[in-house]
């Protein structure tokens, strides 16, 4: 016999959750599944522990997507102050760090245990280390198969998330759900990723591993980011590089101005008034680390030399090269590092009012799962609770 619920939302992440909660309250019968054994396992190791769960500033351009104004809906219908009177309700502390970003001052298990709070009513129920073998669809809604169980529902919420850090259980379920029911999907590819270099800048910077300086940094679309850039012994990377990678796209350079806070020429010209038998290195050594301008002279892309000898263009010239530093990433590390999944179900094919597939009645997205990347800064799961939150009103 077919237990029937109201919905069944598939992902207890930190979109499921939140509808979960949503639909809850308003008295319908809920069921969460995950094939993890506990909820919001990503939101519980995000921020370094700590949660950046939104931003003071929120807005559409904060996201990636294929269709701009998608997000405005949800966005309006659950706004960050919305969640973060939520946060502030339950008595959880938190802290504001640059750029708006909000953090939990605790621990982020704080954020799980609010939104599990928020969940516990009679009407909902979770259910752990549980597949979904088959979804179907039937005359009121959806029949599905979890492990032994067969369970019938008449909205159905996808909530699965993207594919990054398969570790914590991503999975392409959501993808192929998409599939069955026939809406299209936008490619996938790793956001919010560090990048890896060619075998030669790879060798020529595994030097300079653990220097961070503060960067603007452009993708070939012109999208720039101001934050720090991170040499690693694999790569880029830092907040800037995390932000551009979302931008990126295979073959393209970025474009790295090493040195966002000062005009070269007119400090090198000054310099060499003032001190025209010191070296171009040593110069260049007081505004930049000297492992970075040692190495980037062992490449031969700078020639060292007393700045007496630099002409007016020579100068330009160098100038040029740092706040213009063309640097061709090999790639990014994948979703095995990445925070988000860019691409996935295709907007066009949701409501952005309800998050239901127009062709599907009673068929939801929320969260990753869908062809909406935030930025880095808390814009990610504000997008979680605002679809969620969305669904959970309807679903
Ligand atoms: C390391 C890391 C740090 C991050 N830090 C931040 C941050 O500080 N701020 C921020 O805004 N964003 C951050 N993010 C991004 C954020 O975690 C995600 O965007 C957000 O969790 C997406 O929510 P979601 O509910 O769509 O998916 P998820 O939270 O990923 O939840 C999806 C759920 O679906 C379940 N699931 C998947 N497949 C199946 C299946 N086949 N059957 C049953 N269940 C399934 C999973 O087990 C999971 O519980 C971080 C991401 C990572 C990887």
């Amino acid at each position: 016999m077919a237990t029937q619920y109201d919905v069944v939302i598939i992902g207890a992440g930190a979109a499921g959750l939140m509808c979960a909660g949503e639909a809850g309250k308003r008295g319908r019968k809920v069921l969460v599944v995950d094939h993890g054994k506990k909820p919001g396992r990503k939101i519980l190791i995000s921020g370094g522990g700590r949660c950046n769960f939104t931003n003071y500033d929120v807005s559409a351009a904060n996201y990636v997507c294929r269709n701009k104004h998608f997000v405005k809906s949800a966005l309006s219908q659950y706004t960050n102050w919305d969640f973060i009177s939520m946060v502030s309700r339950h008595g959880i502390v938190f802290e504001e760090r640059e750029h708006g970003q909000l953090f939990c001052e605790e621990s982020a298990k704080e954020i799980v245990d609010m939104l599990l709070a928020e969940c516990d009513l009679p009407n909902v129920e979770q259910r752990y280390r549980s597949e979904v073998h088959e979804i179907e669809k039937t005359e009121s809604g959806f029949a599905l198969k979890i492990n032994a169980d067969t369970v019938n529902c008449t909205s159905l919420v996808v909530a699965t998330g993207g594919l990054s850090m398969p570790k914590l259980g991503a999975t392409p379920f959501g993808y192929q759900i998409a599939e069955q029911f026939g809406l299209k999907r936008v490619p996938t590819t790793a956001g919010l990723v560090p990048f890896t270099l060619h075998k030669e800048d790879k060798e020529a910077f595994a030097d300079l591993s653990g220097i961070a300086i503060p960067a603007v940094v452009e993708a070939e679309n012109g999208t720039t980011f101001k934050e720090n850039i991170l040499f690693t012994h694999r790569g880029l990377s830092g907040p800037v590089v995390l932000q551009i990678s979302s931008y990126w796209l295979p073959g393209q350079k970025v474009t790295v101005d090493l040195l966002p806070d000062l005009d070269l020429v007119e400090t090198l010209t000054a310099m060499r008034e003032k001190h025209p038998a010191q070296s171009l290195k040593n110069s260049l050594s007081r505004m930049l680390p000297k492992r970075l301008i040692e190495v980037l002279m062992a490449r031969g892309d700078l020639l060292d030399r007393p700045l007496k000898q630099l002409n007016p263009k020579d100068i330009m010239a160098v100038a040029d090269y740092f706040h213009q530093w063309n640097i061709a990433p090999n790639g990014t590390e994948g979703y095995r590092t990445a925070e988000v999944t860019l691409g996935g179900v295709d907007t066009d094919e949701l409501s952005s009012k309800t998050m239901e597939a127009k062709n599907v009645k009673g068929l939801y997205f929320v969260g990753e799962v869908m062809d909406v990347s935030g930025w880095l800064g808390g814009y990610n799961f504000q997008w979680a609770w605002s679809s969620g939150y969305v669904a959970g009103q309807y679903a």
